[in-house]
């Protein structure tokens, strides 16, 4: 690529609309521009970028086995009605209808097209497994388009489908693809963690969210400083340590004028904070004897919603915080003072941590008034008990004896989850098995948000003059410098280094623009690209050449018969055998 000829717009300032660095540098290097809110030009250089990445992908995408195809973008509203998703999606679902007025959306996902292709072709456990993937265009009508690419509404997807012929395959074929996301990210240089998802109702260790740590992440990612352990915070579980243990006297009734908050009423009573029982109404919204559920939790710990939801399975699906007149007639006293003891008529569900207390405090269902002494399963029954509990920074690592959790921000680039047959139940997607009796296939989703990977690189990977890219998904690996175009001496070793550069493999983007030393220095620094060769009279006159690194700055001198090897060495060196 010569800097002259190639659609290079860049600017000087940061586009107006812009929040985080890598949709201010990618529109600042002349990678994207915007066409309407969250729909962008994908430029020469954003392209370059994007295509590596998408090579990559497919890359161990086939070496996990998977094979790719290409769906449409446009989809009928049938297929969404026999899955049941036409009536759900809601506004992200951009919906059109055609001249005959049938309905059709463009997709935001393909569940329903490869489902009901791969319905249509294999009959027999014989032709599975089956893993088929593409690289494609999505449209989801985003509330809040923002981010440049990050949250684009049309956008590019990995999107992979698997079908198994039981839960065995299916899982193994998860574990692949789980391989192939690392092999992916890992082959990007980006600092990432495979994180436990919440999988809803499927339950188990079957829903990973491969997260890129970045402090503009806009998920809590949660991890142990010792062992490999990850999750999301709508899933981490930690070691929560019980208080100490203790005699339990018999329960007593106290009155506690005027303390409302946990730690009011823990020192007024003269106890911690983790000896409470916190009780919560939460509403179910269904109608009969299941509607209001009381949860319990320590005092100093705080309810996960989500896992509350799952734990309550149908009950969970409208689940809000009870009303203060339910409240009260439930309870059969003041709000603010719900404990256990005596509740009748609700489905009581307690976190873990509730079942280790020992001489503990519950609210006396009074105004005013507390029960202390209180020991569970002796003054009220320990029926369900479920993990509820948030994780925090700090707390125990629930995999190894010794390590710590942190929180950290993340950005959600890939995401693997088994599927079940969900979506082969519902639209009759079956095969016949060696008994020659129809099964529905076991299906995964494994997706990869093409344009949010690179975005996150930069949000992992830049300085105050501009974008680092790692070697692999650089738009070039070296730009290489005419200091000073006038000269003739430059133009032919440059010109003459631009040919033999190439021919070992190295993608070059020469600038021989006329500009100004310094101008080409800024644009390289704002590019990103990870090393500059720079050319000048008095490099060519002594006989060796400046190499500059984009990462450090630092730079080493060459000597020119060594130039083009040092190069590309240092190319295949950060590409780690892979191209080059
Ligand atoms: P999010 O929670 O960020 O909305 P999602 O759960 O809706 O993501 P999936 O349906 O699992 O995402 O899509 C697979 C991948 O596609 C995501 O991991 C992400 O990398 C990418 N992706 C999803 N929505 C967008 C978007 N609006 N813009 C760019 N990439 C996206
Ligand atoms: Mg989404």
């Amino acid at each position: 690529m010569r800097y002259s000829e190639t659609f290079i717009p860049t600017l000087r300032d940061d586009p107006a609309d812009a929040e985080v660095v890598s949709h201010k540098l990618m529109v600042r290097a002349g990678m994207i521009r915007k066409v309407a809110a969250g729909v962008y030009n994908y430029l020469p250089l954003g392209w370059r970028v994007i295509g590596k990445v998408e090579q990559i992908v497919r890359e161990e995408m086939t070496r996990g086995g998977a094979q790719e195809l290409r769906m449409p973008a446009v989809q009928p509203a049938e297929l969404w009605q026999e899955s049941g998703r036409w009536g759900v999606y809601g506004k992200e679902l951009l919906r059109m209808s055609d001249r005959h007025g049938r309905d059709f959306c463009i997709g935001p996902t393909h569940e329903e097209i490869i489902t009901d292709l791969v319905r249509g072709e294999v009959r027999s456990y014989k032709q599975l497994p089956l893993n088929l993937y593409q690289i494609q265009t999505k449209f989801r009508d985003e509330i809040r388009p923002r981010f440049g690419l990050m949250r684009g509404r049309e956008f590019i997807m990995k999107d992979g489908y698997s079908f198994d012929a039981d839960e065995a395959g299916a899982e193994a074929t998860y574990r692949r693809m789980e391989e192939a996301y690392h092999r992916i990210f890992a082959r990007m240089g980006l600092d990432f963690r495979a994180v436990e998802a919440d999988s809803g109702q499927i339950g188990g260790s079957f829903s990973h969210e491969f997260m890129v740590l970045a402090a503009t992440g806009e998920d809590d990612v949660v991890s142990c400083t010792t062992c490999d352990y990850a999750a999301n915070s709508e899933k981490a579980t930690s070691r929560v340590s019980p208080p100490e243990e203790r005699e339990t006297p018999a329960l007593k009734t106290v009155d506690t004028p005027g303390v409302h908050s946990v730690e009011e009423v823990a020192e007024f009573l003269k106890t911690s904070p983790d000896r409470l029982i916190k009780t919560l109404i939460f509403d179910t919204g269904t109608e009969g004897d299941g509607r209001f559920v009381a949860v319990l939790i320590r005092g100093d710990r705080e309810v996960n919603e989500v896992k509350l939801v799952n734990t309550l399975g149908a009950d969970g699906e409208r689940l809000t915080l009870a009303a203060n007149p339910d409240i009260e007639r439930i309870t059969g006293g003041a709000v603010g003072f719900s404990g256990p003891v005596g509740l009748k008529g609700v489905r009581v569900v307690a976190d873990r941590s509730v079942a280790d207390l020992t001489d503990a405090v519950t609210g006396a269902n009074q105004a005013d008034r507390h029960h202390t002494h209180v020991l569970p399963g002796r003054d009220f029954p320990l029926g369900e008990t479920a993990d509820l509990d948030t994780a925090r920074a700090g707390d125990g690592c629930p995999r190894c004896a010794t390590g710590k959790l942190v929180i950290q921000r993340g950005i959600e680039v890939g995401h693997i989850f088994k599927l079940g047959t969900k979506y082969s139940e519902a639209m009759q997607a079956t095969f016949l098995d060696p008994q020659g009796k129809k099964q529905p296939f076991v299906m995964g989703c494994y997706g990869i948000g093409i344009g949010r990977t690179a975005a996150a690189s930069i949000e992992q990977n830049h300085d105050g003059n501009g974008i680092l890219w790692p070697m692999a998904i650089a738009p070039a690996h070296v730009v290489l410098i005419g200091m000073n175009m006038k000269s003739e001496a430059v133009r032919d070793t440059a010109e003459r280094l631009y040919v033999e550069l190439r021919k070992r493999g190295v993608e070059v983007l020469f600038d021989d623009r006329a500009e100004r030393a310094g101008v080409k220095l800024t644009d390289f620094e704002l590019l990103g690209i990870p090393l500059a060769l720079l050319v000048g009279d008095r490099g060519v006159e002594k006989g060796s050449l400046e190499l500059k690194e984009r990462k450090d700055g630092s730079t080493t001198e060459v000597p020119m018969d060594d130039v083009v090897d040092r190069v590309a060495d240092k190319v295949r060196e950060a590409l780690g055998g892979h191209g080059g």
